[in-house]
């Protein structure tokens, strides 16, 4: 049994939880919580593939990846008979349509009727994935709430949400849930590399991401380094005294970009502190610039970093982008 893999970075507590259940003592339902772009949907499919693997084992954790229910269930896109997922938001409505399940944004609730009612193609189980769930019409709750009223045997639903709070009481509370922590930075890292980015990359991203995936690729996508490249431009500028152009600070770009000052001025922290030992700097790209700018005090930085967050609650109101970001030059300014 030992040539069974799980192949999910992270995750140790869910790990745990499940490597214990077997196929008889595993639940109908279970909600998987936790900040988005942490591997709750990577860990609900290898589960529900786990689920179909004709492997012979003890408990359900694990498949070999080679039997014939693995191949279908395949790496990209399944084809699966028995294994029915979404990706992305979805929501689950009134509206009817007539879509085929996997090409559908937006299920309706017959379909998930029916669905849930098709006895199993393969005779073993039936495993529904259904990504960052949201019940859209009481409709859908209600042929959920049936679903569990009298559950067919075998048929196990994986929902994941960052937002639990948002689905029906009457719902979460027939689910196990199952909360995923944030991603540590290796982990992250090595999903990056598992994604064809480079060394370089997928450290860079990995100290971004704040333990999740989908911010650690939205650091890396082109608009936001460009973003991320003006800001610190912007950064070392006003640091030396000067008062450059603050163009960078939109509304739309704020936000983020006042994220990024905090990570620049951290890392001056942690790279110059005035008494102390350096430490390691998160904006690795920046590293060799912040080395060189001089040394910063304990006032300075606590003075910086409050209001740095000072701005960041003025960003959410309608103060404009300016003001904000020249409270934040006004800290930063050695003059
Ligand atoms: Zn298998």
């Amino acid at each position: 049994m030992s040539d069974l893999k799980f192949d999910v970075a992270g995750a140790e507590g869910p790990k745990r939880f499940f490597s214990r259940l077997t196929k008889e003592s595993i639940a109908h339902g279970y909600l998987f919580t936790g900040p988005p772009g942490v591997g709750k949907k990577t860990f609900a499919r290898a589960l529900a593939q786990s689920l179909l693997c004709e492997a012979p084992k003890e408990h359900v954790l694990g498949y070999d990846g080679t039997c014939a229910s693995c191949v279908l269930v395949g790496k990209e896109e399944t084809r699966h008979p028995d294994l029915l997922e979404s990706a992305g938001a979805l929501k689950i409505g009134e509206s009817d349509e007539a879509m085929a399940f996997h090409e559908a944004d937006a299920i309706t609730s017959r379909d998930l009727v029916r669905q849930l009612s098709l006895q199993s193609y393969s005779g073993g189980f039936r495993v529904f994935v259904l990504g960052d769930v949201d019940f859209a019409s009481p409709a859908a709750a209600n042929a959920l709430l049936k679903f569990f009223e009298e559950p067919p045997a075998r048929v196990v639903l994986l929902l994941t949400t960052p937002t639990p709070s948002r689905l029906l009481s009457t719902i979460r509370s027939r689910l196990v849930e199952v909360r995923f922590p944030s991603l540590r930075q290796s982990e992250v890292t090595a999903i990056l590399r598992d994604k064809g980015f480079d060394a370089k990359k997928a450290q860079l991203g990995a100290a971004l991401s704040q333990g999740s995936v989908t911010r650690a690729l939205a650091a890396l996508s082109d608009d936001e380094e460009q973003l991320r490249d003006q800001v610190a431009q912007w950064f070392f500028e006003v640091v030396k005294g000067d008062t450059p152009e603050e163009s960078w600070a939109s509304r739309e770009t704020l936000d983020e970009g006042l994220e990024i000052v905090k990570t620049l001025v951290r890392d001056w922290i942690a790279l110059r502190p005035e008494s102390g030992k350096a430490g390691a700097a998160l904006a690795v790209d920046y590293e060799p610039k912040l080395k060189k700018l001089p040394k910063i005090t304990a006032a300075t930085a606590t003075n910086a970093l409050t209001k740095i967050g000072e701005a960041q609650r003025l960003a959410r109101t309608n103060v404009s982008p300016a003001l904000v970001s020249e409270l934040v030059r006004m800290s930063l300014s050695p003059n």
